[in-house]
């Protein structure tokens, strides 16, 4: 009875609802002092809705990736198809970069920093920051081409045994579908049945995940909530209010990267407007903002741009996965204003070099960085060793990392699913489905 009316909303309605109802029971239940309980009964359909996204994953690259690429008549297009993708990612991402500098800068958050509270929180987050340099630290002793060596897997059930191998799978699935074309079609017409089928299949797995994600979301804004806010409302108020002009500045930088940067590239290089892009990938970006991970998001990015955008398999098969790994715009422009605002509480005043090293390293660091919770946190310790910052400024942002990386990676998800629509309709294929 309760659950017909629903049924006519459309999944992004739904979606919606369940977040921000998931808000209100969280709010409810910090001021009723019932977080245990909330904790105990309600979390857990949020992470089982979250290891139903990643359960996906694996199978889904390796299936979509595998039947497009052996659906490709040869394979000089798959490697115009990688140049065109890769171009475009960091092009985007120099973009976010230099949109943080210059917001960051124009801004200023930093001057309005006390000295006591920079004090106050280094103390304070001392613990967490050690976790995070260790983690960092292990990060830079590798050698300069490990990146290189970590794409190429040595066991592919050990890569796909590992969400945060995804491009070791990638590659591997690369390597299958490209050897698929160059034999005779007589001998691998099974095959390619098998993985056309198997995609069919996983797609639909994805399908029915979907029709949780209203609970899901719900559940794990509830947790997010609780986690967030812990006992202490006026506490949390608080950390807003100090740390509000550093994080107005990392929003007005991701809204102006959505809403002028994006929609201007729509427009050129898809004709899409910005509202038609939006209204489809809505439910990507509610899954993502939940759950802070692109990678946990990926299903969901794939379903809503090939359905709704309809962006062709063969191509958002292989540009979603890719942008999942490397394609951060707004990781890498939260990078950008972090470092600046940690260098001018530090009091440390930036000389044009510096600032042009970070454009390079947090450009490099939002690629480094994995699509998961918190990753572009460890991600920023390289940004600020490159320019020989304090570490210890990372305990500034911590305790408000959550919900700023919940509005980034709802950015990163976004930008990937743009530039699939982009490199669509540069290949003459942008809403015309297989
Ligand atoms: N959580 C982000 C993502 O999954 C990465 C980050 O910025 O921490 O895209």
């Amino acid at each position: 009875m309760i659950i017909s009316p629903l049924r006519k909303f459309p999944l992004y309605a739904k979606i919606l609802i369940g977040m921000l109802f998931g808000l209100l029971i969280g709010l409810m239940a910090v001021i009723l002092g019932i977080q245990q309980f909330a904790s105990d009964y309600i979390k857990p359909f949020g992470i089982i809705f979250l290891n139903l996204l990643k359960l996906v994953a694996m199978p889904l690259i390796f299936a979509s990736l595998v039947s497009g690429v052996a659906g490709l008549k040869n394979i000089s297009r798959l490697s115009k198809l990688g140049v065109k993708t890769i171009t475009l990612y960091v092009f985007t991402t120099i973009t976010a970069v230099s949109i943080g500098l210059v917001m960051v800068n124009l801004i200023r958050p930093g001057s309005y920093f006390s000295q006591e509270k920079r004090a106050e929180f280094v103390e304070k987050y001392a613990d967490d920051l050690a976790t995070r340099q260790q983690a960092a630290e292990n990060l830079s002793k590798l050698p300069p081409l490990q990146f290189l060596i970590d794409i190429v897997p040595e066991n592919i059930v050990d890569a796909a045994s590992s969400n945060t191998a995804m491009l070791q799978v990638i590659f591997f699935a690369l390597l299958f579908g490209v050897a698929i074309i160059m034999v005779p079609n007589s001998k691998v017409a099974v095959i390619k049945d098998f993985v056309t089928g198997l995609n069919e299949v996983v797609l639909k797995i994805v399908d029915i995940i979907m029709h949780f994600a209203p609970f899901g979301v719900f559940a794990l804004m509830v947790a997010l909530f609780i986690d967030f806010v812990g006992d202490d409302l006026r506490s949390s108020a608080q950390l807003f209010t100090s740390l509000g002009l550093y994080s107005l500045t990392v929003i007005l930088g991701l809204l102006v990267i959505s809403l002028m940067v994006y929609p201007i590239f729509l427009r050129i290089y898809a004709g899409l407007s910005f509202k038609k892009f939006y209204k489809a990938i809505f439910p990507a970006q509610l899954v993502a903002f939940s759950t802070s991970s692109s990678a946990a998001t990926l299903p969901v990015t794939m379903e809503q741009v090939e359905k709704e955008l309809k962006v062709p398999n063969d191509i958002s098969s292989f540009v979603l996965p890719v942008g999942v790994t490397i394609n951060m715009d707004g990781t890498s422009l939260y990078q950008a204003v972090a470092t600046v605002f940690i260098a001018e509480v530090f009091g440390i005043e930036l000389t044009f070099a510096q600032l042009l090293i970070i454009l390079i390293t947090a450009t490099l660091a939002s690629i480094g960085s994995a699509g998961v919770p918190g990753a572009g946190m460890v991600m920023l310790i390289i940004v600020l060793n490159s320019v020989g910052l304090p570490v210890e400024g990372l305990a500034l942002i911590l305790a408000i990392d959550r919900p700023l990386d919940m509005l980034r990676t709802t950015i990163n998800v976004t930008g990937d699913a743009m530039i699939a629509t982009i490199v669509a309709k540069s290949e003459g294929r942008f809403g015309i489905v297989k």
